[in-house]
Parts: C-alpha cells; structure tokens; sequence
C-alpha cells in the first residue's frame, strides 16, 4: 500500500493540469482505506475545536491538514511556513505547483497529498455588502473536506483583520447536537437530557480534535513569524463556545429544548460567570404585567419565562441590554401554520440564543460597562388555553394589543422584553435579536440579517460589524411615523399584524416592538430580524453571537475585539432630519 502512495505522491508532483489531478482524486479514494484506521469513520461525535497560537508540527498520514486562504494570501507563503504540517510527505514543488493550480471560482481547492492535505481557496470577489474574510466559505469549506479522524487540523491564512471572523467561520462548520446513532449501537440513548445540556464537553470522552491554526499575513505582505497572544486565543475560543451554544440550542427539537430546558441552559451559563439570573414565569408573568410573554406562552404545557442575566461591573456607565426571542416552538397558535411550514420552527427560538452564547462569551472577554441578557422565552402552541385572534392583551408597556393574527408572536414576547430593559433595567442601547419575519428572507436575502434602528451612526456600527464578524447586516427603512399605521386597531392601542403585508413587512414588524419603547425612547435601540442567517441548509449556524461581540468589541477589555470593532470616530454620514 505504501508504493501506491508513493506512486500517487510522485504523480501529484509532476501535475499540472486539473484533470491529472480528479483522475488522481479518484485513485486515492482507494488508497485512502490505508488511512481508515485512523479516520473515525462512522463518528458522529461532536469534534473538540482547539485554537493553537502557532502552527505544531503535524503528519498528515496521520492528522489530516486542511489549508485554507485567499490567494493573493497563499501565493505570499514560503514552504518553510507550511512545511510542519506536512512533515515529509509533501515537496516545495508539490506545494508551489498547487498552489499555482488554484483557481478560485467561487472555491478551488488542490490536494497535496491524498485526501489527508488540502490547500483550497476562497473566493476572489467581495464587494462592499461582503465581508472581506469570505467566511462563509470558510465554513463550507472545512464542512466539505473535514475527514472525520480522530485528530486534524485546519489553517488559515489571512490577514489580522479577518482573524477573528475566520475562526467563527470554523466554529459554525462543527455543529455540537447531534442524534445519530453511530457505529450501529444507538449512542443517543446512552445520552441523558441533562449530559447533553450539562455540558459541551459531555459528549464524548473519544470524541475527534480540531486543531484551528493561523497564518497571518500583516499588511506590508510578509508572513507574521510571531505567534497569537493568548488573549487573542481566549476571546476566539470563547466566542467559537458562544456560536456553538447557540447553534446546539436552535438545532435541537422542542421535545429535548423546551422552554424549561432554556432556562437551565441560562441557569447553566449564569452559574458559570457567577450571575445570579432572575426569572419570571407562568402565572408571574400574568401577575406582574407581562402580557405579551404570558398570552403567547399560556397554552404551552410547559409554562412561558422571562430570563434577565445582569452583569454590571464597577465604574460602568452604559447600559446595554440585549433582548432575544425564544419561541422554542412555533406551531403559529391558533393562526396556525400549514404542514409545509411548520417544520423548522424549533429555530425560532434563534435570537434567543444568540443573545444567551454572546452574553457569556462577551463577560468572558472583559465587558466593561452594564450587561443585561433579556430572554423571552414561551412555546406558541395550541390547546384550549390559547390566546385567540380577536383577543385583547396589555402589554409589559401598558399598551394594548388587539391579536389579529396569533402567528405574529415574536413581536409580543419582545416588546415585554425591551420594555422591560427600558422601565427596569435602565438600559440606554438596546438591541433585540429574533427570528422574526419571513419576509426578512426576501428583503435581506439568506447571508444578511436586517438591522432597524433609531440611530445613523449604529446602523453605520451595526453594518460594518456585520462585515467583520462575517454575521452580515444590511439596514430597513426606519419610518414609524408612516409604518405603525399598518397596526391601526378601533378597540385598541393596536394589532399585532400589519393590514398590508406589502408594506415593508421586516420595518413594520420592527415598528411594532419600538411602539412599546416609544418612539421618544431618547436611548440606542436596534431591531436585528435574522429569521434567514439562523440557519443554513438544515443546521444552525449561531448567527449574531460573532456580530454582537464584534459591534460592543470597544466596550471589552479584549485587543482582538476592540481592533475590529466599528470606530467611535467614524462619524455617521451628516444629514438634515426634523423630528
Ligand atoms: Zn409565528
């Protein structure tokens, strides 16, 4: 088997044209069962990312190598910075020349030495609503061309810049739930409810590693020959928990993530950074004035909850809250959905999550002012006690809201929720995060969440932290003044559905939540609607953890966050506006 290789080795060495090299491909599929006693081959295990400062010197017989960059980055590398990873089963010329094969369009990739090292491209274009790391494909890249062995390693070569956004893009390829049955002895049922959410690490004692490495390329081109600090390790590795506890969250069914389930998991996160949580629940919510919360989650066998996480440093003197919707299930009430677009809606509990992974790993990286975690959390079902279309609710804001439409939940739970964070925690930005329309989908497209806001200069924030975390933004016409008419009702303050839903659906739904601040609300307020980025294909992809710890990047004590963070100084573009 070792001639095979060797003859394979050679041939890879003299090609230098594309089809040589799929022929080959082919090929070494076979001699690739020489490699299987190292591959896991039916491992469903979740894998254990570590994040190394320098590359370690690794066989890729053994540990599989994946090297992946721009090529205007990967044509910068010598061998010698690469060489380690590829130990002696790989030649400068192998390297040079597959380098030079590379033609990124939208991604290439060429094998250097079987299937067990790969150099592979990202795409060349970016244009200005992109984000320059192309992160995207970074993830589907190591998704594709990951080997599933016990132990193997992914680096990057890119710019500082891109660093942090990179090491996302390979956190979010590593999904944590999974219930397949592996090796044919059903492992799933070996897991108790509480392993699986207990902890991350529970998994599997066996379970694979990947080893994330970098190679930065600094701005004069040269290779950065030190290694990463270990504060730029600690906020990456923080940040990649944040997106995986909340990819594992919306990906799992309600029947293992219940609302009661969401509570522990913030119960979980709270213990660990020391917070005492404060929640509210069932009757509670009732009692206390959390119409919104209470009316969608009152048919619920489990009952609804309000979840507040406070982090509040000396010395502080923002206060930013953070508000997510938590629909752990949305069946569309007694609006209910069809067959066809039910299936899904475990995910609509996404904003929630997303808040819950950035808040941890925001204290993990040093947040410097007030922290509030807001999470509205119910399960929109159906049964005898549910809320009805014609119902009238008052809200957390003591505003009314007459349901015409039970499937518009999202905006019930939030509005009690940024109330909440204005009336009691004094919050002075808020942001709430949810997936909240359908139609955020149409206006925004699947990569870029929608972001209203109050404010010029945080939309301009919000935007270009959207590029550099690789959680991507693009802004909706903020006009309440035009919008919240949509809402008109003849017995209340308002209904909870537009009359036209041709009118700037993503804006009006928006409207709706800023309706229970105020629109004299004097603070930040950011609406985030990433109904679409949540998820891709059938998996989550923890959208806005990288986003939100990227756009508070300067409220940190963490360099990394704070060198790709949106700039005080850039001033918001100057325009006349009357109130
Ligand atoms: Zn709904």
């Amino acid at each position: 088997m070792h001639i095979i290789v060797n003859v394979l080795g050679i041939a890879i060495l003299n090609c230098t044209e594309r089809l040589t090299v799929s022929v080959l491909r082919t090929a070494t599929k076979v001699a690739n069962s020489s490699v299987c006693h190292k591959k896991a081959a039916a491992r469903k295990m979740a894998a254990d990312i570590k994040f190394n400062s320098s590359l370690t010197s690794s066989d890729p017989y053994y540990k599989p190598v994946l090297i992946i960059g721009q090529l205007r980055h990967l044509n910068l590398l010598k061998f010698s910075n690469v060489s380690c990873k590829l130990d002696s089963r790989v030649d400068e010329t192998t390297f040079k020349h597959a380098i030079a094969c590379l033609h990124p369009s939208p991604t290439d990739k060429c094998s250097l030495y079987l299937d067990c090292a790969t150099v592979a491209a990202v795409p060349l274009k970016c244009s200005r609503h992109n984000t320059p790391s192309r992160s995207h494909a970074i993830t589907r890249l190591v998704r594709t061309h990951i080997m599933h062995a016990n132990e193997e390693n992914v680096v990057i070569v890119c710019d500082r810049g891109d660093l942090f956004a990179s090491a996302c893009a390979v956190a979010r390829a590593f999904p944590l739930y999974s219930r397949k049955t592996s090796g044919g002895q059903s492992k799933s049922e070996n897991y108790s409810q509480d392993e699986v959410m207990d902890n991350d690490d529970n998994y599997d004692s066996a379970k694979p590693i990947i080893n994330v490495e970098f190679i930065i390329i600094e701005k004069d081109g040269q290779v950065c020959e030190e290694p990463l600090n270990s504060t730029d390790i600690l906020c990456i590795e923080e940040a990649a928990r944040g997106i995986r506890l909340a990819a594992r969250i919306v990906d799992m069914p309600c029947n293992e993530m219940n609302v009661s389930h969401f509570v522990k998991e913030a119960e979980i996160i709270a213990k660990e950074l020391c917070i005492k949580p404060t929640v509210i629940r069932g009757e509670e919510l009732r009692e206390r004035g959390f119409g919104g919360i209470y009316g969608v989650g009152k048919a619920a066998a489990v009952p609804p909850a309000l979840v507040v996480l406070s982090y509040e440093p000396k010395g502080a003197q923002d206060t930013v809250a953070l508000v997510g919707k938590g629909i752990v299930y949305d069946t569309g009430g007694l609006s209910i959905k069809g067959k066809t677009a039910m299936p899904g809606m475990k995910r609509d509990c996404g904003g929630a999550a997303a808040i819950l992974g950035a808040f941890y790993a925001a204290i993990k990286c040093g947040f410097k002012e007030n922290l509030h975690a807001v999470l509205c959390l119910a399960e929109n079902a159906v049964g005898p006690n549910a809320t009805r279309p014609d119902d009238v609710h008052t809200l957390y804001s003591g505003r009314t809201v007459e349901i015409n439409n039970t499937d518009a939940e999202g905006r019930l739970v939030l509005a009690d929720g940024v109330s909440y964070a204005h009336k009691d925690l004094k919050a002075n930005i808020i942001l709430d995060m949810a997936t909240l329309t359908g139609a955020q989908g149409i206006a925004t497209g699947k990569l870029h969440g929608a972001i209203l806001t109050n404010t010029e200069e945080w939309e301009t924030k919000a935007l270009e932290a959207g590029r550099r975390s690789g959680d991507l933004l693009a802004p909706i016409i903020y006009l309440p003044e035009l919008h919240f008419s949509e809402f008109a009702s003849a017995i209340a303050d308002m209904k909870n559905s537009v009359a036209d839903r041709n009118n700037a659906q993503p804006s009006c739904a928006g409207v709706f939540i800023g309706a229970h601040l105020g629109f004299d609300y004097p603070g930040v307020w950011m609406h985030v609607d990433m109904a679409t980025p949540v998820s891709t294909g059938e998996r989550a992809t923890g959208y806005g953890v990288a986003l939100l710890l990227t756009l508070f990047g300067n409220y940190t004590k963490c360099s990394l966050l704070q060198s790709i963070a949106p700039n005080d100084a850039e001033p918001p573009t100057k325009r006349v506006c009357r109130d």
